[in-house]
């Protein structure tokens, strides 16, 4: 079993040190959280989204004022919201203190020095040898947290039209979506969309949540706000399913990183490879409508978490552009291979460091920060050339399995709860299924 110690972000006032729990009492906690003690008769604002099959949100954009919106943006309803809480002191620091500086160069890379991000917390232990790993009621989750932390539902809108709700009742039943502050920011804004919380899933992308992440870079409609995705063994520290999302106002330098393209899939999704990037991953963009993008992405990542490989997503451009990355780096540091320049900085290198946006913890790594070592610091993160073609030929393999049976997509969602060999004679059966007969098929069999 590989495990690296490290500090974890504390991203809930109500997120106690490992080992101790949230000890739930009946009748009403004390901490209005999300959980049967609180949960009866509690509202929350509710933002109800059109599903549809656009990519970017150019309704609330074009001011047609064809409809009323009680918030014209979703946008300026987060950072309403998000500014409240701050008011209110719910932050553990204030982020808009921190000093940030782009670093010159071509690809200007972003510092950050963040001192308070990770004090006062003892290093834990995280296991990074498996990327699936059971959903644990007894660790931090975000049926803990205090409902003040959450800033709204986020739903897809029953009746198809673009809704908003003040003050709506959570839906037990229906475990809704929600967007939660993260107190330890590491920028404006910096929020948690947490899909289906009361359903306690464990961290990993499955069609249904990853469409949602998609809709809510669509919604937004603000390309300095995407949202990120760090699996776990890939500097995920809570293991329950979360995206991350903030205000960055500046491209981030993998935006600007040039491309190669691979292919073009039927439904229109367009593959490249990061080219000249410290780090190599690959590049998801375009697709007919938003949810062959997100079926895309999906079937990736479901190959990446099924064949044990740790990853991070970047969502860019209003969900237009998807970044996956595969990264090796914490195993890398359990094995006692990694630089020490690097273990030296603590640099985390999450999606957010990943994509070029460094949170350094130490005033001399600030000041010293140059596109050289932010460049000599993700290479470390990478896959190998030779192991990155490896994994590409994992992908593509399962995305043209699942593009094979693309009538199936409504049953994506169930894929989650299913072991990795579960789907594969899944997968292996519905292949079959479509050849039956063929010689080819007997073949295969
Ligand atoms: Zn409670």
């Amino acid at each position: 079993m590989l495990t690296v110690k490290r500090v974890p972000t504390v991203v809930s006032n109500y997120q106690k040190e490992e080992g101790e729990d949230g000890g739930r009492r009946g009748g009403g906690c004390g901490r209005n959280c999300l959980q049967k003690c609180c949960i009866e008769g509690a509202k929350l604002p509710l933002y109800a989204f059109k599903r549809g099959n656009k990519i970017v949100s150019d309704d609330w954009a074009s001011g047609d004022g064809n409809f009323e919106q009680p918030v014209p943006f979703l946008d300026s309803f987060l950072l309403g919201e998000w500014e409240n809480r701050m008011q209110r002191v719910l932050f553990r620091y204030d982020v808009t203190a921190c000093e940030t500086k782009v670093i010159p160069g071509p690809y200007g890379f972003i510092a950050q020095l963040n001192e308070g991000r990770h004090l006062k917390k003892r290093p834990t232990e995280f296991r990074v040898d498996k990327v699936l790993q059971p959903f644990d009621g007894k660790k931090f989750n975000f049926t803990k947290v205090g409902q003040e932390e959450i800033l709204f539902q986020f739903e897809a809108s029953e009746d198809g039209e673009t809704q908003f709700f003040a003050n709506a009742p959570i839906d037990v039943e229906n475990s809704p979506s929600v967007v939660a502050i993260n107190v330890s920011p590491i920028e404006y804004g910096h929020v948690l969309l947490i899909p289906r919380v009361l359903e306690c899933l464990p961290q990993r992308i499955d069609h249904e949540s990853f469409l949602l992440a998609l809709y809510m870079a669509a919604e937004a409609g603000n390309p300095y706000f995407r949202l990120g995705y760090n699996s776990l063994g890939a500097f995920a520290t809570i293991n329950h399913l979360h995206f991350q999302a903030y205000y960055l106002e500046a491209p981030f330098p993998i935006e600007k990183a040039p491309m190669k393209k691979i292919t073009t899939l039927d439904d229109g999704v367009k593959i490249s490879e990061i080219m000249n990037y410290p780090v190599r991953g690959l590049v998801f963009e375009g697709g007919k409508m938003l949810q062959d993008l997100a079926n895309t992405v999906s079937d990736a990542c479901i190959c990446l978490q099924n064949n044990n490989i740790p990853y991070n997503v970047l969502i860019a451009d209003c969900g237009k552009r998807v970044f996956l990355l595969p990264q090796c780096y914490a195993e890398k540091q359990a094995l006692g291979e990694a630089s020490p320049e690097l273990l030296d900085a603590q640099v985390n290198p999450a999606v957010w460091e990943i994509s070029g946006h460094m949170v350094l913890k130490r005033k001399k790594d600030y000041e010293e920060a140059s596109e050289e070592n932010a460049w000599r610091l993700l290479a470390e993160v990478s896959l190998s050339e030779e192991r990155f073609q490896e994994v590409n030929a994992l992908i593509f393999e399962a995305i043209s399995y699942s593009g094979n049976s693309s009538e199936n997509d409504a049953e994506g969602a169930d894929i989650k709860h299913q072991t990795p060999e579960e789907v594969d004679s899944i997968k292996e059966s519905s292949k079959c299924s479509v050849v039956t007969g063929t010689p080819k098929c007997l073949v295969l069999r």
